[in-house]
Parts: C-alpha cells; sequence; structure tokens
C-alpha cells in the first residue's frame, strides 16, 4: 500500500531542507506547495508575528466526502534543533543516518513525510474520509512557540494526533505533564567580607537555605523539579547582594503541580525573609499537561488505528511536553504517537524506514477509523 521509495525519497528531500527553530521558511514554502498540488486548502497563519521565527505555521484542510465523520486533524513540526544545517541523509540497512556531523532531522520530518504520504494514499486509493487538517508548526524546539501562537480560529478539528514521539509505532502517549518556570531573584546587602561581614546579608546563602527546604528532583510518580541555574557574586571579598536562580516544576496532575510550585516559591520568600533579605520570584506557565484514558474517544482511535496496522497498541506517559501538549490545551483532544525515530537531537539520530513505513499506514488508519 505505502509507495516505500516515494515516501523515502521525499524524507530524504525533507531532511535536507535547512530549518533550524527559526529558519523555517524555505520547509514552509516547499511544503506550502506540496499541500497544494496535492489538493489541499493551505494557509499560513499569522504567528511570525509573534514567534519572530521566519515563517508561520502552516494549517492545511482536506476536504472530505463523508459529510457526517468528524474533523479530526494530524500534527508535527518543521523546525528542528541544531546541527541541523547540511544534512546529509543515507541509507545503511533498514535505516537512514547522517554523516555523523549534523542531526538527520527525523524529529519531525518523519512524522511530516509520513503524513504527506497517507495524504497521497488517501487521494490514490480514492479512501472515504471526513475532513482534515493537517498543522505543521513552527519552533516546537524552541519552546513549543508555534503552537503557542497558532491561531486557533483556523482549527475545526474535534480530536487529533501528534506524530512527534520515538519508540516503535504503536505507543500513544496518552498522558503529558504541564511545565512551569520559576525565575527567583534574591536581594541581599553588600558588605566587605573581611572588615565588615556583619553589615551584609548574603544572597548566595539565602537562596542556598531556602533551596535546601525544598523537595525537588523525582517528587513522585508524576512529579519532578530541578534548579536549573544559579548566577550572581562578584567577587570573594564582597558579601553577594544579589543572585538570581532558574528553575522547573513538571506534573501530569495539575494539582500537585500548583502545589509544588507553591512549596517552591514559598521556601524563597519565607527564608529571605527570616533572613532580611528580599525574595521577588516570578512563576510562568510554559505549556499545559494532558491527561486522557482509554475512556477517551481520541485514545480510542488511536488504539484502533494501531491496530489496524497489525502492531500491539501500549499506552505510555511522558515526562516532556511537545506540541500536542499546546493544542490538547486548546481544548482539543491529541495525543501523541510513536514514529520509530532514534537518537534524537545527536548526531547519531537515525530513521527506521520500516518504522516510517508504518508510521505512512498508521495516517490512514487513524483516518479511517475516525470516519465512523
Ligand atoms: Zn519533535
Amino acid at each position: 500500500m505505502v509507495n516505500k521509495n516515494r515516501l523515502i525519497d521525499e524524507f530524504i528531500r525533507l531532511v535536507q531542507i535547512d530549518s533550524e527553530s527559526g529558519n523555517e521558511r524555505a520547509i514552509c514554502d516547499f511544503l506550502k506547495e506540496k499541500l497544494s498540488s496535492l489538493g489541499l486548502d493551505v494557509v499560513e497563519d499569522c504567528s511570525a508575528a509573534f514567534t519572530k521565527h521566519s515563517a508561520g505555521n502552516l494549517i492545511a484542510t482536506y476536504t472530505g466526502s463523508i459529510a457526517d465523520a468528524p474533523t479530526i486533524y494530524f500534527t508535527s513540526h518543521m523546525d528542528t534543533v541544531a546541527p541541523g544545517k547540511k544534512v546529509k541523509p543515507s541509507i545503511l540497512g533498514d535505516y537512514i543516518v547522517t554523516d555523523g556531523t549534523t542531526i538527520l532531522g527525523s524529529d519531525d520530518k518523519a512524522g511530516i513525510a509520513a503524513i504527506v504520504e497517507g495524504i497521497r494514499l488517501l487521494r490514490e486509493l480514492n479512501i472515504p474520509h471526513g475532513n482534515l487538517q493537517f498543522v505543521f508548526t513552527v519552533g516546537e524546539e524552541s519552546g513549543l512557540v508555534g503552537a503557542r501562537h497558532l491561531d486557533k480560529s483556523l482549527m475545526e478539528a474535534e480530536y487529533g494526533f501528534a506524530f512527534d514521539a520515538g519508540g516503535q509505532v504503536g505507543e500513544i502517549i496518552t498522558s503529558a505533564p504541564a511545565q512551569v518556570k520559576i525565575e527567583a531573584e534574591i536581594h541581599g546587602k553588600a558588605a566587605h567580607a573581611g572588615s565588615s561581614p556583619e553589615a551584609g546579608i548574603s544572597a548566595i546563602q539565602v537562596a542556598s537555605q531556602a533551596i535546601s527546604k525544598m523537595k525537588l528532583g523525582r517528587i513522585d510518580a508524576e512529579t519532578t523539579a530541578n534548579i536549573g541555574m544559579f548566577q550572581g557574586g562578584i567577587a570573594t571579598n564582597v558579601v553577594p547582594e544579589y543572585v538570581k536562580i532558574f528553575a522547573e516544576a513538571r506534573s501530569r496532575d495539575e494539582k500537585k503541580l500548583v502545589h509544588q510550585v507553591e512549596e517552591m516559591v514559598m521556601a524563597f520568600e519565607l527564608t529571605a525573609k527570616q533572613m532580611g533579605a528580599k525574595a521577588e520570584v516570578e512563576t510562568k506557565s510554559l505549556y499545559p499537561g494532558y491527561f486522557f484514558t482509554e475512556e477517551d474517544l481520541v485514545v480510542q482511535k488511536a488504539i484502533a488505528g494501531v491496530k489496524k496496522v497489525g502492531r500491539t497498541p501500549h499506552l505510555g506517559v511522558s515526562g516532556g511536553g511537545s506540541d500536542a501538549n499546546v493544542l490538547a490545551g486548546y481544548g482539543i483532544p491529541t495525543v501523541n504517537l510513536s514514529i520509530g525515530y532514534e537518537n534524537i537531537h545527536t548526531t547519531n539520530e537515525r530513521m527506521s524506514i520500516p518504522e516510517l513505513v508504518k508510521a505512512a499506514e498508521l495516517v490512514v488508519a487513524l483516518v479511517e477509523e475516525s470516519a465512523h
């Protein structure tokens, strides 16, 4: 069913288009033309005005023949991490690999290639389907910025699937954590460390005391927290007046996340107060979490699609966020699906050809399963 050579060619063409985060113009134009030529209505949203990336997100709509079928959508991202310029892919056995100097970009061009092949198959085989939407985002790797600025008014889909997870085709990521960033500034008081240390309040000591009161690392199965950066101080002979701490917390349980963040903020604020310093703490929700179960239609359809391509469905959870978090946060139930890419974000990244073929089959299977 899948035209394997065509799929491989498409993938190889896609990974040779430079598209490190921020520089998605070329791949955006390439896909615009491709999807238009396949008969889809393609719109580039205005997100570039906010993200400052060189392109916006693409939202392509494929009108279906089954009027009462729900509109569903697929998404993958156009950008890659660095080093992702001048990728030189080659085929090594069952894999597509790089020359070892760059990433491959199968994260997430494997998703794009699978989706494009799926669209071609739907057309060629005259497979009946409802309205379909395809969302190709910018800036997934730079903080999900494309998805976060997506023009939601262009979305009609009731639910959908992100093709952006490692692991064998058949894995369904039903849940992923929300993430909150925490930035704490501690203002103490400078003094000479040798002649009058008692006149100072060490911001570093305040921060370290506060941090020592926090639960960090793995909090429980669903929750994690980390102090990631610590900046401040001028010289060994000065009691440090100021430090800035950058931290994060994640949880797949919203209440636990709120609790964890509160505890961290309180530790900074109370400790600073007790020690005569001042803490200014800012928290920012980076992206929401999502949590679906087998009761949810999107999971049921994913399971049915996986079975249809002859794989055993495995439900899993993620420790990180992806565009699926953001789209699900818009009220469009979305699960992230494994597409078989390996060693992503390294120069050893590689793409399994059998998995790429399976991922393309899965696109068609999901469309068919969602049409009734
Ligand atoms: Zn990705």
